[in-house]
């Protein structure tokens, strides 16, 4: 058994999706007293949270850009926590579609490295990022679309 990394919520053995985030934890890491860039790496989610990340709708919207923090609007942590999901959620939407997947594609590939990670998760850790870090298979249509598809380097709470 293992233990959603979005939702914490509990995965069967063989269960789940696994994939690369992108997006930089340093906030919550010693990490950031030494200055060094820090991404969340590899994720093993639940059906739900996955699907609820991998569909035709999360796709064809446009990734948000900035996820604010405001201590006036309540609870910090909750907001650190909706922020950190917002986050990751874009992260794996933006690497998925940079390898031009479909989102039943992206469900497919993740499922497959999950099948992979119960056997060996430092194996499939390793295949996740090779995969997200690759060159687009597929050049967006645009050049406006390849400059909007840029992951972007800044810090997930430096918007
Ligand atoms: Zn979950």
């Amino acid at each position: 058994m293992a233990i959603c990394d979005r939702c914490n919520t509990s995965i069967p053995r063989c269960g789940g999706y696994v994939m690369y985030c992108e997006a930089s934890a340093q906030i919550f890491g010693g990490a950031a007293a030494a200055g060094r860039s820090t991404e969340i790496g590899c994720l093993l989610l639940c059906e739900k949270c996955t699907t609820s990340i991998y569909n035709e709708s999360s796709f064809s919207r446009q990734q948000p850009a900035a996820v604010g923090i405001d201590p006036s609007r309540g609870d910090l942590q909750t907001q650190i926590r909706e922020a950190l999901r917002i986050t990751i959620d874009a992260s794996l939407i933006t690497i998925a579609k940079r390898q031009g997947l479909a989102p039943q594609e992206a469900l497919t590939q993740a499922r497959g490295l999950a099948q992979e990670w119960w056997t060996n998760n430092q194996a499939a850790a390793r295949k996740a990022m090779a995969l997200a870090k690759q060159a687009p298979r597929r050049m967006p249509a645009t050049p406006e679309a390849l400059v909007r598809e840029q992951p972007s380097h800044k810090k997930w709470w430096q918007f």
